[in-house]
């Protein structure tokens, strides 16, 4: 094991996570493989990371702390926008039934997909897609995690959320640089917001992107 990992939990609890669900599934996904080559060094680092495509694989803090907001339970059905990376969608994978991820750029979804394939990691689907819609065909979903920042209030991620307790977890603009991340937790047609953290995430973009052809 790497010590780096090890060194990192402690932070993440000194920071205040205390979920040791969460904890220990982040200690099980290899944050390195996720990671371009030039930033092995920093694979462990606490911090935000640039990825291809101009964005980023989020902050270990981060991304522990929505996944705690997100009260995950094994048997449940997630749904993730922006895959980026993957590493996100790795750690739910490892808390719950089954993820559903969309990405706008082909490049990193297949990026994604091969570095879950190695980690042997199989209840995760994915989808090129506009995460703005969400994903119909699937809905309900007991859970809703967007990892990029959303203009306005997601209400078409909000309305493929159970209606018995559904939580979506977002970062969501308070102007044109600063977020913070709400949860917003469904009770038949009633949502409850609470606003939790302030964050910096690259914006949910609309539609699929376009990619020069490689
Ligand atoms: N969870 C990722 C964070 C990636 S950054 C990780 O752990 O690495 C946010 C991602 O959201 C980027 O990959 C970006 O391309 C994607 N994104 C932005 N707008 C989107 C949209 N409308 N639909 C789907 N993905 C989107």
């Amino acid at each position: 094991m790497d010590t780096r990992v090890i060194q990192l939990l402690m932070e993440l609890r000194k920071q205040g996570i205390s979920d040791t669900r969460v904890l220990a599934a982040m200690e099980r996904v290899p944050r390195e493989q996720f990671v371009a080559e030039q930033f092995l060094k920093h694979a462990y680092d606490n911090i935000a990371l640039p990825i291809t495509q101009g964005q980023t694989i989020s902050q270990p803090y981060v991304v522990a702390y929505m996944t705690e907001a997100l009260q995950l339970g094994d048997r449940m059905k997630v749904l993730e926008i922006g895959t980026g990376s993957g590493y996100q969608t790795a750690v739910l994978a490892r808390l719950c039934r089954r993820v559903y991820t969309i990405e706008r750029y082909r490049s990193l979804l297949t990026t994604a997909e091969k570095r879950l394939d190695a980690l042997k990691i199989t209840n995760v689907v994915t989808k090129l897609g506009d995460g703005h819609k969400g994903w119909p065909e699937q809905a309900p979903f007991d859970r809703v995690l967007v990892t990029a920042a959303a203009d306005t209030r997601p209400d078409a991620l909000i309305a493929q959320l159970s209606p018995h307790g559904g939580i979506m977890v977002a970062p969501v603009a308070v102007n044109a640089t600063e977020q913070d991340v709400i949860r917003y937790t469904r009770e038949g047609d009633a949502v409850r917001e609470e606003r939790l953290l302030p964050v910096r995430f690259v914006p949910l973009l609309p539609g699929i992107a376009r990619e020069a052809a490689t």
